[in-house]
């Protein structure tokens, strides 16, 4: 099947939305120097040229990236927004923003000389894509053209202290919100303090709450997420907002997400809402 290509979404607002968790999250995890296996199960190309053809059809990135670069004047430069838009800058030519990094580059740029990163991209297509990115060829980034969740599943238990992992799927396929619970399931009792962020989409489906119940329901421990609502949802087919699950989050990171995505929701659309809930599960 593998219909899916991220690049007709490319710097959308749920691309905003993850990729802000993950820098952020990466940031505070780097406060310690112990080295960390990042996973990134799902990586797409790593790089999207606005002006792709394919990025162009949709323009989703204009109700994404784009509103967030225009306000860039009015962020504080130690701000998460303002840091996070300072480190897209690097990749820009001047003022004119052109491309909008996956999370290949997002984890990539922050990888330190302990860490290693595992990038997952089943496509072909997509895979070749990654393969001819620069930060492909760095010392500790690995490439695999496999299944994302089932490599995470005979990767760990890691080598290094730490883990970090993004599952971000296309969900394509229903099963997949069964497979990112019964992969959850088989990575936290293998490495219970691993840190993992799932991104999901918020549709009128409603498919994510079955997936957060049967995570709750598993009895993993200390999980906070986050939606961020762009409009409300319709009867018709369509994403109307975007889900981070974030387990075992650093201390006060949830504090700081939670301000910070108040603050992106109204640059996205008039109406758009933040908000966030910790489950702590029993024991805990
Ligand atoms: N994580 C990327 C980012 O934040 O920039 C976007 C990833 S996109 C939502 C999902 C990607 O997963 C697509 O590139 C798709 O080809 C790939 N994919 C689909 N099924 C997969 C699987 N079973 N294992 C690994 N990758 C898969």
């Amino acid at each position: 099947m593998l219909a899916y290509q991220h690049a007709y979404h490319a710097g959308n607002f749920a691309d905003v939305h993850k990729h802000l968790g993950l820098f952020r999250l990466v940031q505070a995890l780097e406060r310690k120097a112990s080295a960390i296996s990042f996973v990134d199960t799902h990586a797409g190309r790593g790089i999207y040229p606005l002006a792709a053809t394919e990025t162009q059809k949709l323009g989703e990135y204009r109700q994404g990236v784009e509103r967030v670069w225009q306000c860039r004047r009015r962020f504080e430069a130690s701000s998460p927004l303002g840091d996070w838009v300072q480190r897209l800058a690097t990749l820009q030519n001047g003022a004119e923003l052109g491309c909008y990094p996956g999370s290949p580059w997002w984890l990539g740029e922050a990888l330190r000389p302990q860490d290693r990163l595992t990038l997952f991209e089943l496509h072909p297509g997509e895979h070749r894509f990654l393969a001819e990115q620069r930060l492909a060829g760095r010392a500790g980034i690995y490439r695999r053209q496999a299944d994302g969740l089932a490599g995470l599943r005979k990767l760990v238990p890691v080598s290094t202290p730490r883990l970090c992992v993004l599952i971000d799927p296309s969900y394509e396929r229903k099963a997949e919100y069964d497979e990112v619970v019964e992969t959850l399931c088989q990575v936290m009792r293998k490495v219970r303090h691993a840190v993992v962020l799932v991104w999901y989409p918020l549709l009128p489906a409603g498919r994510h709450q079955t997936m957060l119940a049967n995570l709750r329901a598993a009895g993993i421990p200390k999980l906070w997420r986050s939606e961020l609502t762009l409009r409300e949802p319709a009867a018709e087919r369509g994403m109307y907002g975007s889900g981070l699950l974030l387990l075992n989050p650093p201390w006060q990171l949830d504090q700081e997400l939670d301000q910070a995505f108040g603050e992106l929701a109204p640059m996205l659309a008039e109406g758009a809402s933040h908000r966030s809930e910790w489950w702590v599960g029993e024991n805990h």
